[in-house]
């Protein structure tokens, strides 16, 4: 049988060597799992791109049948508003897709800006929460906003970018709300963490799908998502790393037909 001691470098223990290889096969294990999740982002993607592509393409060949010198049936006016209907909404798709993947790219690059101030927290979302109550997107819902008089926990953040959280999770929660559904905003201390919330009484979101929503351009199913509104399904990816860029966390608590509550937590700038 081999003896194992010839292959051990002078000076370096046995212990020394299985902590590395240890070490080496977590960050392996990393990687695989890093590219698997991009292959799976590509793949969506690429589907998510060629659907609204097709249709269009094929609106575009109708619309060019029937315009050509040779075309018995004209168009009627409003068979062509219809077409250029679809059209409007699948190109605003692929616009909301584009400029997501764009903005995530720019997050998750090593270069990404981040723009640190120290801002009392209560403050900053209740400016957010009145422009939010002027919003006409809102006037559905009722919005509520559930911060102390005198909650004063300062954050370092990148304000342009943590409005961009509020944003998604905002219009997620009108977006799966009905009419007098009602949004909420609060935040608090837990420990060395500010915390802040959105909660809706929407349609919540199915306990299997729970672990999967941040994943990129992950949907509980295209159904229940109103077909007026485009939509990536890179909102909640988008969050997740603004918020992970501040060394926070973000979770969610669903039930279906109940509603949903997404919970941002940042380290205290007081501490
Ligand atoms: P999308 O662009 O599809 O809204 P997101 O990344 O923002 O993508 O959200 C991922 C999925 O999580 C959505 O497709 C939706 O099914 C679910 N979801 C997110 N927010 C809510 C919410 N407030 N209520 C119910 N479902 C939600």
């Amino acid at each position: 049988m081999a003896d194992k001691r010839k292959f051990e470098q002078p000076g370096v223990d046995s212990n020394t060597v299985a902590e590395l290889s240890k070490k080496l096969l977590e960050a392996n294990a990393k990687l695989q799992a890093a590219e698997l999740e991009r292959k799976l982002m590509l793949e969506n993607i690429s589907h998510d791109l060629r659907a609204p592509l097709t249709a269009i393409r094929s609106a575009i060949d109708y619309l060019k049948q029937h315009t050509s010198a040779d075309n018995k049936k004209e168009l009627d006016r409003e068979e062509l508003s219809s077409m250029l209907g679809m059209i409007d909404t699948r190109t605003s798709t692929l616009e909301v897709l584009v400029k997501d993947l764009y903005y995530l790219t720019c997050v998750e690059s090593e270069k990404a800006d981040f723009d640190l101030e120290k801002v009392p927290l209560g403050q900053f979302l209740e400016e957010y929460y009145f422009g939010a109550e002027i919003d006409s997107r809102y006037q559905d819902n009722e919005l509520i906003l559930n911060i102390a008089d005198d909650y004063r926990t300062i954050v370092s953040i990148d304000v342009l970018k943590m409005q961009r959280v509020l944003d998604n999770l905002f219009t997620n929660a009108h977006k799966y709300s009905g009419k007098g559904d009602v949004i909420e905003l609060g935040a608090y201390d837990k420990d060395d963490m500010a915390c802040f919330y959105v909660r809706d009484t929407g349609i919540g979101i199915p306990k299997d799908s729970l672990e999967h929503i941040f994943d990129r351009t992950y949907r509980v199913s295209d159904a229940r998502t109103p077909s007026k509104e485009a939509s990536s399904g890179l909102g909640l990816t988008i969050v997740k790393s603004i918020v992970e860029k501040h060394n926070g966390r973000v979770m969610c608590e669903s039930k279906e037909n109940q509603g949903s509550i997404f919970t941002v937590m940042l380290p205290r700038g007081d501490k």
